[in-house]
């Protein structure tokens, strides 16, 4: 079973933006059977949009999308958490995509971002968040390691591993994630190099291959990664490539 762990889908489809519809066709070209799929935007209020559609695209093709929601504590707090007990309690999310890069805000922000965390620690659901070095401050490991220490059941995507610019913080994501034994790096952005840092520090089962659609072309991030992967037995790539997010998701 192949899963891509990061994905993004739009209500509208506008521009580069896909839809349920078009991420399918895009999963088909490649193969992969399943795809973790995060709102597009959250800047504005469509991320209540994206996130019904996503909430009906997994509804239509529930052995496809793994669905999650997304919520921005900038468009206020209370609004966000509405979202929130609207994705866990109508949508039945696998789990909730935070970004403090992009929405502008300390991922462990004790006003902003905590609450929600704790809630979703609550729902017993996957937590993902951007960790990136476009914007180090905000999207630090060190804080989704404090995120850890207060929830340490609390499984955690760490989209990009620190990546997602330069000078990256990946070092600092492998060092962190070999005590934090729920934290799964998405690979998403990431540097070839440190990938193969991360298989050869934390092993094939910590890591999961997600393409970032649309915000990298899907079928050429697929065809990178069988290079950067090429040398992993035929076993380890499967754990990259779905069995590690499978195990994450409790998908047979
Ligand atoms: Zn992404």
């Amino acid at each position: 079973m192949l899963i891509d762990c990061d994905t993004h889908v739009s209500s509208r489809g506008v521009g580069f933006e896909v839809t349920v519809d078009q991420l399918l066709r895009h999963l088909d070209e490649v193969g992969v059977q399943k795809a973790v799929c995060f709102p597009m935007v959250s800047y504005t209020r469509e991320i209540s949009a994206d996130n019904r559609a996503i909430f009906e695209g997994a509804k239509a093709h529930p052995d496809r999308i793994i669905a999650f929601g997304g919520v921005n504590p900038r468009l206020g707090l209370a609004e966000a958490t509405d979202e929130l007990r609207r994705c866990i309690e109508v949508y039945g999310v696998s789990g909730i995509k935070m970004n403090g890069a992009r929405d502008g805000y300390y991922i462990d922000d004790p006003v902003l971002s905590i609450p929600l965390i704790d809630r979703i620690a609550e729902a017993g659901i996957v937590l993902a968040v951007h960790c990136g070095a476009n914007d180090f401050e905000k999207t630090h490991p060190y804080r989704i390691a404090k995120i850890s220490e207060r929830h340490p059941d609390l499984r955690i995507m760490v989209v990009h591993m620190g990546g997602s610019g330069e000078p990256n913080m990946h070092d600092a994501v492998i060092d962190l994630a070999a005590r934090y034994p729920n934290w799964y790096l998405v690979d998403s952005e990431a540097s070839y190099r440190k990938v193969h840092l991360a298989l050869e520090r934390l092993g094939p089962e910590r890591i999961c291959y997600g393409s970032d659609t649309p915000f990298a072309p899907m079928r050429y991030e697929w065809g990178i990664r069988q290079v950067v992967y090429q040398d992993l037995s035929e076993a380890d790539k499967a754990k990259v490539f779905g069995e590690n997010a499978g195990r994450l998701f409790g998908l047979r």
